[in-house]
C-alpha cells in the first residue's frame, strides 16, 4: 500500500488530497469535488501538465500554451517542437500546432501581436 499527499491544481481552492493506492484500488480523501479524485488518479497513473511557453514571430515572442495536459515525459519534446517555429503573425487563439506529437492537444497562442 502506498500513500501520498498532493495538492489538487484543478482550481484555485488547492485542496490537500491524501491518496492511497492498494493494488489497483485508489482512494482519495480531502477533495471538495470529483475533479480532485480524477486529478489524483491521473497523477498516480499518467501525470500530465499544461505546457506554457512562447513562440517566435516576426514581431517578437508571443505567449502560447497547450490547450490540455501533456504527459510529463513529453513536456520538453513539446517545447522543442514549439521552438522550431518562426511565425509571421499570430493572434489570440490561433492553433499553431495541432495534436502536438500525437498527444491529442493543440498549442494555441495566448497573446496578440
Ligand atoms: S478537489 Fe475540486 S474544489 Fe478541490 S482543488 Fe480540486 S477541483 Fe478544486
Amino acid at each position: 500500500m502506498e500513500t501520498r499527499e498532493m495538492i489538487c491544481i484543478m482550481c484555485p481552492m488547492g485542496c490537500n488530497l491524501k491518496v492511497t493506492k492498494d493494488g489497483n484500488k485508489i482512494e482519495v480523501t480531502g477533495n471538495n469535488c470529483m475533479r480532485g479524485v480524477n486529478f489524483a488518479k491521473e497523477e498516480l497513473t499518467a501525470p500530465k501538465r499544461i505546457v506554457t511557453t512562447s513562440v517566435k514571430t516576426s514581431k517578437g515572442v508571443k505567449a502560447c500554451k497547450t490547450n490540455g495536459g501533456v504527459p510529463k515525459d513529453k513536456i520538453f519534446d513539446v517545447v522543442k517542437e514549439i521552438e522550431k517555429l518562426h511565425l509571421k503573425s499570430v493572434k489570440f487563439g490561433d492553433v499553431i500546432i495541432k495534436d502536438v506529437l500525437g498527444t491529442g492537444v493543440d498549442v494555441v497562442v495566448t497573446a496578440n501581436d
